[in-house]
């Protein structure tokens, strides 16, 4: 069995249509696919009514969240797509980026940049709008050479467009993936920066919180890494997934269908399924 539970489309920050995806993961030979984009389901609506049966589609999703002042990703997989808790979820995070889209958007016209969120939207083609657009316009109109020379002047940290996301509470997306039937996963606990220590207390915290699984293999990794993330689950009593994290076929390690097979003493997530 291939299997892969974290990719994302166009419809958030993936270069590949929903179809162009799935129909990559079935050359890919994989299994069991899902789609996991940056808080959002749309690709789920896009994709054309389905005429072959592998891949087996788990619809997904990949929260933004935060855990003491670190952002961190939460997956809900196996979720209700039509429940009123997945619509809540994915309603107030859309908000809660436009919130911070207008914000940002404010504070540049305060230094004379007229207009940014309309020239971001273009950039942002449909997707949420974030710091990436707003640097992408500044080098549009010529105000900066390239996006590195845009965050260093105006979106980077202690900058004037350095506007801080406020998306939904930790608990509150665990609560609304559950709700939605789904199974909440702590997506790559490798990527957050954190020592062994404070990672430990990250997975501890969401467990807590309600939450099920950790995700122990994103795409290639350290196998040392995914040994002490297996220990963590196990020790813990979570289940286990696996994801490729793939956006961009021009990115080796994160490519569909790499080879992921949780250790055999490990529960994976979709056991149950
Ligand atoms: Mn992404
Ligand atoms: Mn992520
Ligand atoms: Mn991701």
């Amino acid at each position: 069995m291939i299997i892969d539970l974290h990719t994302h489309t166009t419809a958030s920050d993936g270069a590949l249509s929903p179809q162009e995806l799935w129909q990559r993961a079935g050359a890919a030979g994989i299994d069991l696919l899902s789609i996991t984009d940056h808080d959002t389901v749309a690709a789920y609506t896009e994709l054309e009514p389905r005429t072959r049966k592998l891949p087996v589609l788990i619809p997904g999703v990949e929260f933004s969240t935060t855990w003491q002042t670190i952002g961190v990703h939460v997956l809900g997989l196996n979720v209700d797509l039509d429940s009123d808790a997945l619509t809540a979820a994915t309603n107030f995070q859309h908000a809660a980026r436009q919130r911070r889209a207008e914000h940002i958007a404010a504070r540049l016209a305060r230094v004379g940049v007229a207009n940014a969120l309309v020239g971001a939207r273009e950039f942002a083609a449909g997707a949420g709008v974030g710091r990436p657009h707003f640097a992408q316009h500044l080098v549009r109109i010529g105000l900066v050479q390239d996006v590195g020379q845009a965050f260093k002047k105006y979106l980077g940290a202690g900058k004037i467009g350095d506007v801080k996301q406020h998306w939904a509470s930790l608990e509150q997306i665990i609560d609304w993936i559950r709700g939605a039937n789904g199974t909440a996963v702590l997506a790559h606990p490798g990527k957050y920066g954190l020592t062994r220590t404070k990672r430990l207390r990250l997975i501890e915290d969401f467990r807590q919180s309600g939450g099920q699984g950790i995700e122990i293999i994103s795409g290639r990794q350290d196998p040392a890494l995914t040994a002490a993330l297996s220990a963590t689950a196990q020790s813990k009593n979570l289940l286990v997934s696996c994801g490729s994290d793939f956006h961009r076929i021009n990115q080796p390690w994160a490519q569909l269908g790499m080879a992921m097979t949780p250790p055999p003493q490990c529960r994976p997530v979709w056991a149950n399924w």
